[in-house]
């Protein structure tokens, strides 16, 4: 029998939370961005009127403003932000314990046990938007499917407000006419290959040779190819299960030897970029990081340190790396492997209470990174991991891709 699962995703989410909190919002048109006070400050979110101007998430606030005059800023209270978002999981979970988070306002539910108890698959969804509409004042749109990645495509096909139920019998021709992009895991770099192939929609995909996909992008060709063909079969994490997460790391083998302090800081970069987005993602900070450094000869070595303030922002995480590498590694001598991982991991909302003006010197430059930081998280949620990252790490030889 197939499942019934359901993807539910927040409509302009940050800007839904700042209308419910703040009524004289809902009327004018408004979108939250990092600096009110920065032109230069970038849209993370706008609500429908602001959308009417063609407010674009990502571009400055001085372009938004040459658009709409009028426009109304609110800064980002990203700690709101987790608290609604645990507010909305509370509701699935009402109707099911499978639930699984996928990001702060985006989770799957399998609801293939409860339809007794609750009607089926559309009218479950359709009474969670009534309710955290009336409840919570957030609009959600809901996919319905016999799959994780279709019910997250049907999410996506109709908005805001709106429930969308892909089935056996439409799936080919709702989802087959999108572009390949609008699948999961195709990012940039993949979307590039499979355009060399002329395969431009899902469609072109899941009619592909299997074969050839997989040949020109490896296992994740196998993936995306199943995923078009609507082939997924992987669970729904029941809330109980979910794995406690105890470390966060990624390490790559370069394709060339790092050889000197350029390539090591290009290397690190990159690691500790992924890393405190994954922290970010999970709100988690971590206390320890941890360095392994594996050279030509598989020689490897791993140094731990604790860092001064429990943190997930990128600059930290690459600051301490480089000290640790400095004075672990003869630098010059090659590196093969590396791999960050943080470690001692809280959640962020305890810690930030603890890091007054007073008691920590940095916290202004803290702030700062922060905000920057978590701009590019929602930059890259919505455009992909390779949207935006440091300049230095676009143009490498090292094998560091962003994308994917
Ligand atoms: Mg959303």
């Amino acid at each position: 029998m197939d499942r019934t699962i359901l993807h539910c995703d927040c409509n302009g989410f940050y800007a839904s939370v700042e209308c419910a909190m703040h009524p004289e919002y809902k009327n004018v048109p408004m979108a939250v961005c990092g600096d009110p006070q920065n032109r230069h400050g970038i849209i993370l979110a706008k609500n429908e009127l602001a959308k009417k101007y063609n407010v674009q998430t990502a571009e400055t606030i001085w372009q938004a403003k040459r658009k709409c005059p009028d426009l109304v800023l609110a800064a980002a209270h990203h700690r709101e932000y987790q608290r609604y978002s645990r507010m909305i999981n509370a509701i699935y979970q009402r109707f099911t314990d499978r639930v699984e988070p996928f990001s702060i306002d985006e989770s799957w539910l399998d609801v293939t046990g409860c339809q007794n108890l609750f009607g089926d698959g559309k009218q479950i969804a359709d009474t969670l938007r009534n309710t955290i509409r009336e409840e919570l004042g957030i609009t959600i749109s809901a996919g319905v499917s016999f799959n994780k990645i279709y019910a997250k495509l049907g999410s996506d096909y109709k908005k805001p407000d709106a429930t969308t139920v892909i089935t056996r019998g439409n799936y080919q021709e709702l989802l087959f006419p999108l572009p390949v992009s609008a699948l999961m895991y195709v990012g940039r770099s993949a979307r590039e290959q499979l355009d060399k192939l002329y395969i431009k929609t899902i469609g072109d995909l899941a009619r592909s040779d299997k074969r050839l996909i997989a040949g020109k992008l490896g296992k994740v060709g196998e993936l995306i190819h199943d995923y078009a063909n609507g082939i997924d079969d992987s669970p729904v994490a029941s809330i109980y299960e979910q794995r406690e997460i105890k470390s966060v790391g990624n390490g790559i083998t370069f394709r060339r030897n790092l050889t000197g302090i350029e390539d090591i800081r290009l290397g690190v970069r990159a690691l500790c970029d992924t890393v405190a987005g994954r922290l970010r993602k999970h709100g988690l900070k971590c206390q320890t990081l941890q360095v392994t450094i594996k050279d030509p000869q598989f020689k490897v070595i791993t140094r731990q340190r604790p860092l001064p303030f429990p943190t997930n922002l990128s600059q930290e995480l690459i600051d301490l790396s480089l000290e640790i590498v400095s004075s672990s590694w003869r630098i010059g001598a090659p590196i093969r492997m590396l791999a960050i991982t943080g470690s001692g991991l809280i959640p962020a909302d305890q810690v930030e209470e603890q890091l007054s003006f007073y008691t920590n010197p940095d916290a202004p430059a803290r702030k700062k990174q922060e905000k920057l930081e978590n701009a590019m998280d929602i930059i890259r949620e919505k455009y992909g991991q390779g949207a935006i990252s440091f300049g230095t790490v676009i143009h490498n030889d090292l094998g560091i891709e962003k994308d994917d």
